[in-house]
């Protein structure tokens, strides 16, 4: 058994070829092999998102605090809320971010298969970003 004391590890901030904006990233857990599962609490800035990208096995958000914003490729941006969960499938093109003028605090879940947990893609344009959202 490990146990990961608070302020043990350091918050590190979004690299900026993958994301817009500020954000804070936080982890919980990398899971040793034969594990592969990966925990981390992301936090965005307003106006902060990720980059347009995939995961090969999916991942799961759950939502702490704040009001984002998340989008499959080809669909309506959908607002998310504290409390809410989002499972994004396999493959899945999609983004997810703060408000524009409002900050979100996730927990994100994914595994790595190949040693490997997100493909990134291009940037999410502005008129992208700052459609009305759906809900
Ligand atoms: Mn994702």
């Amino acid at each position: 058994m490990d146990i990961y004391r608070a302020g043990q590890r350091a918050t590190l901030k979004g690299n900026p070829d993958w994301f817009t904006g500020t954000v804070w990233q936080d982890a919980i857990i990398d899971t040793p092999e034969p594990a592969r599962g990966r925990a981390v609490v992301v936090s965005f800035e307003p106006g902060a998102r990720t980059n347009w990208h995939t995961h090969p096995l999916g991942q799961t958000l759950f939502v702490l605090s704040g009001v984002g914003r998340v989008q499959k490729h080809g669909e309506p941006v959908r607002a998310i809320r504290p409390g809410d969960t989002v499972w994004i499938a396999p493959g899945e093109k999609h983004w997810h971010g703060a408000g524009p003028e409002t900050r979100m605090v996730h927990v994100a879940f994914h595994e790595a298969i190949d040693g490997s947990h997100v493909e990134w893609l291009e940037p999410v344009d502005d008129s992208d970003y700052r459609a009305e959202p759906a809900d």
